[in-house]
């Protein structure tokens, strides 16, 4: 088993015409499924003037998005799991619950189909990132409703991998016996790494670079596609970085990096549909070379949720379309950012992961944390756009900084920054798995 090259390679290495006819039989099972057992496609169909069961691969455009404020209602309207739950609740068998902008979570319901699925979606990930039986796998995610913690455990019990079930408490405990027992391996967020990196040389004296780490997989956020703090983080673990991105209403993870990193790979042949459309007309795009694109999610094997024409709000570039050198053929992007994140200075769009990269590169005289004020969501954003950015270790002449760093963001971004340097440590991390880099004054 550990010599093999793919976890599932007739999945991953499928070609396109194939994958097209797969996705059209699964295509026509999940609308005739949805079809007899939710009652909000019902409706949201009814509406739409359109019969799901005449739809195929070639015609799922036809069908209407659905958005993530409509899982949030329909759930108020049918709880627990809403109108799109096609089984009754003791079927379910794991309910998971995401952490929500708004406050309220939207809960997801897995049968034990949907979790084999996952599983299986999963160990094509830990595969392609090197995970092996016996790899002994530091699992630095946090344990509990959020949806990866026990699912990456299932699947790195499937690989038969040595897991390490450290979630996000007890940092001294967790490097404590990391050091004791060797570890090759981390799952984890780029935020809760730089938060590990900051307990281990200031708190705990350590050298992250000492542990012996090989690899780690990093999702949750975008940051280990940017190229600055990719570098940084290699350069303090030694150790390769992968990046990995999904979402709760799918799976944990669809796209992954394999050892080319020439993008993420799409690993969800069979279970998942992955569309491009045009963020701002809604209509598909031919994937491409170089697109921008929004993405949009159809699940083709699901038993509890599944979710058609699902708007999940992440932008990407199209890095690739043809076979990679690994011999996978899942079309491979690269995360530009939530689509709720952009902003907008004066006509020129501008991503949160953009402005990451170019205060990264100003380490050491920055750490690279920062954050970005904005005026209430829908007033115009009048530059100068105030940035605060945390003084590194070598911060140098700091009127100098601040300068240079202003200039930085002009030239490279195209917008105007005022910024405000703050004390080492003001911005760390404190344990959480994402950052909040945008802070949006209260109307
Ligand atoms: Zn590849």
């Amino acid at each position: 088993m550990a010599n093999r090259r793919y976890w599932n390679e007739a999945m991953e290495t499928i070609d396109a015409a194939e994958l097209w006819r797969l996705e059209d039989e699964r295509l026509r099972w999940q609308l005739r499924w949805i079809w007899e057992h939710s009652p909000f496609y019902r409706q949201k169909f009814a509406e739409a003037g359109i019969d799901p069961l005449s739809i195929g691969r070639d015609s799922l455009y036809r069908l209407p998005f659905t958005v993530k404020e409509e899982v949030r209602r329909t759930q108020e309207e049918y709880p627990p799991l809403g109108g799109h739950a096609c089984v009754p609740l003791e079927e379910v068998v794991r309910i998971h619950a995401s952490s929500g902008t708004t406050g309220k979570p939207t809960l997801v319901g897995l049968t034990e189909a949907d979790a084999r699925m996952w599983n299986e979606i999963l160990a094509r990930f830990l595969w392609a990132t090197g995970v092996r039986p016996g790899t002994r796998v530091w699992l630095s995610v946090t344990l509990g409703w959020y949806i990866a913690g026990l699912s990456f455990y299932e699947a790195l019990r499937q690989i038969r991998a040595t897991v390490y079930p450290a979630g996000t408490m007890e940092a001294t405990r967790t490097f404590n016996v990391v050091r004791r027992a060797g570890v090759d391996y981390m799952i984890s967020s780029p935020t809760f790494v730089n938060y590990l990196t900051n307990v281990a040389r200031e708190r705990l004296g350590i050298d992250p670079g000492s542990l012996g780490l090989k690899a780690m997989a990093l999702g949750g956020e975008p940051g280990a596609g940017v190229p600055q703090i990719r570098q940084q983080i290699e350069e303090t673990w030694r150790c390769k970085v992968y990046d990995a991105m999904g979402t709760a209403d799918f799976a944990p993870i669809l796209w992954t990096e394999c050892e080319a990193q020439a993008g993420m790979h799409f690993i969800g042949q069979g279970f998942v549909i992955a569309e491009f459309i045009d963020p701002e007309t809604g209509q598909s795009i031919e994937p491409k070379e170089g697109l921008l694109a929004e993405l949009v999610y159809t699940a083709i094997q699901r038993e509890c949720v599944p979710l058609i024409r699902f708007r999940i709000g992440d932008l990407v570039r199209i890095e690739g379309t043809g076979k990679c050198e690994c011999g996978r053929t899942g079309i491979r992007i690269r995360c530009v950012g939530r689509v709720d994140d952009m902003f907008i200075v004066r006509g020129v769009n501008v991503f949160p992961s953009a402005v990451a990269d170019v205060i990264a590169s100003f380490r050491p005289r920055v750490t690279g944390e920062f954050q970005i004020r904005l005026p209430p969501r829908g007033l115009p954003i009048e530059p100068p756009v105030p940035v605060i950015v945390e003084l590194g270790p070598e911060p140098g002449d700091l009127h100098r900084l601040k300068r240079d760093l202003e200039e930085a963001i002009r030239s490279q971004l195209i917008f105007r920054a005022v910024v405000q340097l703050v004390p080492k440590g003001e911005l760390s991390p404190t344990g959480t798995m994402k950052r909040q880099v945008i802070l949006r004054e209260e109307r």
